[in-house]
């Protein structure tokens, strides 16, 4: 059977003076493509560290974790950041934009690491706003966007390399309830369509029902 991820053995303590913190225990975890997992817990249960580790953001203390065959956890870490900047968007609670860059400037940002022209850079920018609904707010920045225009804006800087995995860590946090429903039904269309594997954090059941997994963590433990 083929995956695209997998946790064996995980743990992540961290050190705090001659304190050791255990975050995560015993994490055994595959996610295939192109499911959609939520993931709950109470806070600080450790799912933002889980969602670092999984992209690389951070190492696991024990285990592997292993993504389309590359043990991400033993690669160095400029290998790790190109691995992540190709496979990898982020959706955060706060949406992270950059406020003095317009909606346009903003979702073309992580195409900057790349050789891409300028001009190639915009229109494949283009495409991911017009991908979440907001090609006439191209030219706006942040603050003259409402929260859930800033997610879209979010989503689409996301999606803009075309990575397999989008990592959320609870991307309706900030938001009212309908702009809620309409970026949990953008996230489904990712996956449905585009094919995305979506690894989400939520406190929202509401938004939990979107996904096909439920996954909870209770003092860095998992459990189905
Ligand atoms: P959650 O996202 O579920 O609220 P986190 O993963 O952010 O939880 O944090 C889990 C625990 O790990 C918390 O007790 C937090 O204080 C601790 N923690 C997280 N990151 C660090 C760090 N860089 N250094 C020390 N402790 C950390
Ligand atoms: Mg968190």
């Amino acid at each position: 059977m083929s995956f695209t991820l997998s946790l064996t053995g995980v743990s992540k303590s961290y050190r705090r003076g001659d304190q050791q913190i255990q975050v995560l225990q015993a994490i055994d975890l595959i996610v295939d493509a192109g499911e959609f997992v939520a993931l709950m817990g109470p806070s600080g249960s450790g799912k933002t560290t889980l969602l670092n580790l999984m992209s690389g953001v951070d190492g696991p203390s024990t285990g592997a974790i292993v993504v389309n065959g590359t043990r991400i956890d033993q690669l160095g870490s400029s290998q790790l950041a190109a691995w992540r900047s190709r496979s990898v968007g982020f959706v955060f609670q706060f949406y992270n934009l950059m406020p003095t860059l317009n909606a346009l400037q903003n979702v073309e940002l992580p195409l900057r690491l790349t050789p891409l022209t300028g001009a190639e850079r915009r229109r494949r920018a283009a495409i991911a706003l017009e991908l979440v609904g907001l090609s006439d707010r191209a030219s706006h920045r942040p603050s003259e966007l409402s929260g859930g225009q800033q997610q879209r804006v979010a989503i689409a800087r996301a999606i803009v390399t075309d990575p397999e995995f989008l990592i959320c860590d609870e991307p309706t946090g900030d938001l009212d309830r309908q702009s809620a429903v309409e970026i949990m039904e953008l996230l489904q269309q990712l996956n449905r369509e585009c094919g995305k594997t979506l690894v989400m954090v939520t406190h929202d059941a509401k938004a939990a029902e979107y996904a096909s997994r439920l996954l909870h963590l209770d003092k860095g433990e998992l459990m189905a």
